[in-house]
């Protein structure tokens, strides 16, 4: 272990309430004093770093006290011990790339765990990333990143099925959530395909669990938020690994056209001639004012294409749905099929689909070019200083029955009628199958229909310190609260996904309900009676 300390205690830490620690110059020392040995920080520059996320919202929490660069999961499961058994437990959070958007991996006043630190000793990846080819299963660290597991995989001819849009987010942070992409109709969320888990609960015990091993641990985990232990390693299944995809978009000028058309490829309207004729649906509302920077999937077109498709959403009175499907072929998984079967599903696609004729635009690409397709926009945002802005997104889910009323009130109401110049980014829209979600876990989903939606309002202001930037971030945070609002009087039950709730009742009654509830804070007394973990979501502020 590491014992280096890079700098003297220095925070202003220390407060009257009843998880205040002692005063910070003896931070370090109580911890070594506790068995803590692994390297950690206190400065303002680990601790700033710690606090920020990619919202880049301002955010009231207090920042933490200090950060934990791990080498071993044992200097976690440490460091838990020390909060647990401390006369005043502090909080910590698992920190993985901080992809969050209000704060959700920062440990107010307490301890920051940097997993990424995790896969940079011990040999790194290669030793915290392994492919059983027999077992036909990756095992990949808390910290590894997806990008990381399918080089990994398609090493050998594999790949997992269930994937996020981008790969640049760690295993353990989006199995703390779900994990969706448009994959998530056929296979479910990442969630849905993990066979076994390594924990370190709340009170510090390295758990394995699985459906069949401590069973109820492992649920609770799976889209647990971070509340209930930190995940050191995911045993993820593998499937033979298509080399190539056609990726397709579609353009509709209603909204009805293309859920109807989502639906019939994700296979609920059986019969349909297109039904699971795509391995990948999803779908996004293009806005007129929305230029063509605004979203990260810009690249796919050429001037001219951009010209007409921009005519087109004129014509449509300012907004069109676009529909991104994408079919896999060849390599391992040739079973699916070759060449030839994917111009033949190609072919009825076209024709069968009902988007604006003379509107479908197709690439053939490497799957792995296809995966990792959101690297490119990103890539070209942060050129253009536009990464590192304000990302007050909104994300939910809302079931098939009200996505059209949605629509109507936000995409051609809310979203059209004030107008946010300036704001940039993607808005999803694309239904999943709920049969492939387990309701075990402690993931939160329509559970009234079939199908659900989900719609990822996914904007980006300018930077925050410009007058302009100020205020189109308070437009676009009102005019979330006003969508939230609006489905509420509309009595559309959406859930929030990657929530956020500025208090537990806001957890309680909007997002949980009373069932659900009860199983999270029965599960919270077990794995973290004394609410140390993840406090950044705001859902627990004092032991149970
Ligand atoms: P962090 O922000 O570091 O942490 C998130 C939460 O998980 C915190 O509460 C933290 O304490 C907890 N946590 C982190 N690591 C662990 C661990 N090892 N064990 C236990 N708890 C842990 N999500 C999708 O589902 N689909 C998408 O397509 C998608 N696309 C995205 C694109 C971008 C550009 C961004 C920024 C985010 C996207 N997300 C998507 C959201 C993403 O899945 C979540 O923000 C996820 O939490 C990010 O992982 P992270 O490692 O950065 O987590």
């Amino acid at each position: 272990l590491k014992t280096t300390t890079t700098s003297p205690a220095t925070s202003a830490y220390s407060r009257g309430d009843a998880l205040a620690w002692r005063p910070a110059t003896s931070l370090l020392h109580q911890l070594r004093h506790l068995g803590v040995r692994a390297l950690i920080r206190d400065d303002a520059e680990a601790t700033a770093l710690a606090s920020a996320d990619f919202g880049n919202v301002s955010d009231a929490q207090p920042p933490p006290a200090a950060v934990l660069y791990p080498s071993l999961p044992e200097d976690i499961a440490k460091l838990l011990r020390a909060s647990c058994t401390h006369p005043s437990p502090f909080p910590v959070s698992a920190r993985g790339c901080g992809h969050s958007t209000r704060g959700q991996a920062s440990a107010p006043r307490g301890v920051v765990v940097d997993m990424m630190s995790l896969g940079c000793h011990a040999g790194g990846s290669s030793i915290r990333l392994s492919v059983s080819v027999d077992g036909r299963y990756v095992d990949a660290g808390g910290e590894q990143l997806w990008v990381d597991v399918l080089r990994a995989a398609l090493a050998h001819g594999l790949t997992p099925w269930s994937w996020t849009d981008y790969l640049h987010l760690t295993v353990g942070g989006t199995l703390s959530n779900a994990g969706i992409s448009g994959q998530a109709f056929r296979h479910g969320p990442q969630i849905s395909s993990v066979q076994e888990l390594d924990v370190i609960s709340g009170l510090g015990e390295m758990v394995t669990c699985s459906k069949d091993k401590h069973a109820d641990l492992f649920d609770a985990v799976l889209g647990g938020l971070g509340q209930f232990g930190v995940i050191t390693r995911a045993r993820i299944p593998l499937m033979p690994a298509p080399a190539r995809a056609r990726w397709v978009r579609l353009f509709y000028t209603s909204a009805a056209a293309l859920t109807a058309d989502q639906e019939g490829l994700i296979g609920i309207n059986l019969g349909t001639a297109v039904s699971g004729l795509m391995d990948y649906v999803e779908g996004s509302v293009v806005l007129a004012d929305q230029g063509r920077a605004g979203s990260w999937r810009s690249s796919f077109f050429s001037d001219a294409d951009a010209a007409r498709i921009a005519a087109l959403a004129e014509e449509a009175g300012g907004i069109l749905y676009c529909l991104e499907g994408a079919l896999y072929y060849g390599g391992a998984a040739a079973a699916r099929g070759g060449e030839s079967d994917v111009d033949q599903r190609l072919d009825v696609l076209l024709r069968e689909l009902r988007y604006a004729r003379g509107f479908a635009f197709v690439q053939d690409v490497s799957y792995a070019g296809f995966l990792d397709r959101v690297r490119d926009g990103e890539l070209k945002l942060r050129a253009a200083g536009l990464w590192d802005v304000p990302h007050p997104w909104l994300n939910l889910f809302l079931p098939r029955s009200r996505v059209l009323d949605f629509a109507v009130g936000v995409f051609h109401g809310i979203l059209r009628r004030d107008s946010t110049t300036g704001a940039m980014g993607p808005v999803l829209v694309y239904p999943m199958n709920r049969n492939r979600w387990d309701p075990d876990t402690s993931a939160v989903f329509p559970d009234e229909e079939e199908v659900f939606y989900t719609v990822g309002i996914l904007r980006s202001s300018v930077p925050a310190w410009t007058d302009d930037g100020r205020q189109l971030l308070r437009r676009l945070e009102e005019q979330n609260e006003e969508i939230l609002r609006f489905c509420e009087e509309m009595g559309i039950p959406c859930v929030q996904y990657l929530p956020y709730y500025g208090d537990q009742e806001g957890w309680e009654k909007k997002h949980f309900g009373p069932a659900k509830w009860a199983r999270f804070v029965e599960r919270k007394r077990k794995y973290d009676p004394k609410a140390i973990l993840s406090r950044g979501q705001r859902i627990f502020t004092s032991p149970l």
